[in-house]
């Protein structure tokens, strides 16, 4: 790039909110400015470039977001040349760019979810030129390959494999902020994957918001590509999320079972237990089906972990809904699960609905659902004592020293005596204790 020069000897910092596509952004962004010569920060206040990757799916992370940009007006007033950029999905709600460059004067650059591929010139405008970038909404277009992505080191990788969502579940969002589906074509997947294991990564999270519509606009479907990416691209692990249980076909399943390289681990939201309040949320699926579907994934691949997202709180849900919700979470026994109350979103058709729920009501149903899940959680963790397990070393243990960690295959995260040598290698080990959300084991010969 002719600019590098321009740039040399700056550093960049990346502060991310949000899902597993929101951090997968962010490399991409960490890609972008690598390429133009600019390096990582250790730390945001002594950075040149800060950006924040925003996330608006809940109010929470909207909260904190400003709180933390706030904070940046002193260190702006003590560094007044560092740039400050805000980015991502809150930025692409109607009318939010402008406004925040309006609450937060100081911020230099502000764009969306789809103009990655401006940030040189963005860049370019604000230090050279000492002129701001407000990128107000912009309509979505295709899918741009060849954005180059700064990764961490192997072994584990995201892949975006589509992007946006058609589902417009009524709580949501997502398909405002990251609009209509797209897919990638397998090839540029495959293509991206064999790369990726020649690098040293042995595991890739294929990501998209509904992994099991793929393909709508390639010709092939999801369990065609899964399996395509398990015989011919040398990946040693694969998992994928999220799937939405009215899309998963036996077909995935079949593919899931026959091949070793395709971690046994089910990330499928089924958001409530009410069959009432999942028609509310125009999920187009049933709990019936959903218990199916879980009866049929442990039939065919014993073992396979199951997890789910729950949202307590939706409008309307009266006690007899919740109920549902917890003899659901009792019968399934999720392996993992997330759980959150119901936050309405503006321009969602949920946020519209009569019968909002109190606060304290969806705080009593949520510290409910939560203590009983983190039990099952834990039991079903009891279980796993004694059983042999195969483990990719992920890093040194954040929690006892001489110690790494690294999951499972159905994506239990396990800690164990070892060295940093081993971080990339697949270690067998074996059961010996749990805690409330992680094993211990001991190395065992083959
Ligand atoms: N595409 C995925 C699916 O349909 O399963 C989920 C993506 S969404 C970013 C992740 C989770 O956030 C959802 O499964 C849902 O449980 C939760 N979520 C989305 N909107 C929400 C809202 N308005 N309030 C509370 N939780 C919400
Ligand atoms: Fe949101 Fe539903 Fe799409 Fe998931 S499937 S991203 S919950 S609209």
């Amino acid at each position: 790039m002719e600019n590098r020069l321009i740039f040399e000897g700056m550093t960049y910092y990346i502060e991310t909110y949000g899902c597993q596509m929101n951090e997968h952004d962010s490399e991409k962004i960490a890609g972008i400015f690598e390429e133009m010569g600019i390096t990582a920060a250790v730390e945001k206040a002594q950075a040149d470039i800060v950006f924040f990757n925003t996330c608006c799916v809940r109010e929470n992370a909207e909260l904190k977001l400003y709180g933390n940009i706030g904070a940046m007006k002193n260190i702006k007033r003590k560094r007044p040349d560092m740039i400050i950029g805000v980015c991502g999905c809150m930025m692409q709600e109607d009318g939010t760019a402008v406004k925040l460059s309006k609450t937060f004067p100081f911020v230099d650059i502000v764009f969306g979810t789809n103009s990655m591929q401006d940030i040189p010139s963005m860049i370019y405008s604000a230090k050279v030129l000492k002129q701001k970038t407000v990128i107000e909404k912009r309509p979505f277009g295709n899918i741009i390959e060849d954005i180059p992505v700064k990764r961490n080191q192997p072994p584990l990788s995201y892949v975006s494999i589509m992007q946006g969502c058609n589902n417009f579940c009524s709580y949501c969002i997502v398909p405002y902020v990251r609009g209509r589906e797209r897919s990638r074509e397998p090839e540029d997947i495959l293509r991206e994957i064999r790369g990726l294991s020649c690098s040293g990564y042995k595991e890739v999270m294929l990501l998209g918001q509904n992994v099991n519509s793929y393909g709508s606009s390639t010709g092939t479907g999801f369990p065609e590509l899964l399996e395509r990416i398990a015989s011919e691209t040398g990946i040693e692990r694969i998992r994928f999320m999220t799937s939405h249980p009215k899309d998963i076909s036996p077909d995935l399943l079949r593919v899931m079972a026959s091949h070793d390289n395709i971690c046994k681990q089910l990330h499928f939201p089924v958001q409530s237990g009410s069959d009432r309040i999942l028609e509310l949320m125009n999920r187009r699926s049933t709990v019936a089906r959903y218990r199916e579907l879980v009866r049929s994934a442990r039939e065919l691949m014993p073992g396979c972990s199951v997890s789910t997202d729950l949202i307590v709180g939706f409008p309307g849900e009266t006690d007899e809904d919740f109920e549902r919700t917890m003899e659901l979470v009792e019968d399934i026994r999720f392996d993992a699960a997330y759980m959150f109350v119901y936050s309405p979103r503006m321009g969602t058709r949920a946020a519209q609905m009569p019968d909002q729920i109190a606060d304290d009501v969806k705080k009593q149903r949520i510290t409910r659902l939560v203590n009983r899940q983190n039990d099952i959680v834990y039991e079903n963790n009891l279980k796993k004592i004694g059983s042999k397990e195969r483990i990719l070393v992920e890093g040194i243990s954040k929690r006892s020293q001489g110690e790494v960690s690294g999951r499972t295959d159905d994506g239990r995260m396990t800690n164990f005596a070892g060295t940093s040598d081993m971080i990339g290698s697949f270690i067998n080990v074996r059961i010996t204790g749990a805690k409330r959300s992680t094993l211990t084991g001991k190395i065992i010969e083959d």
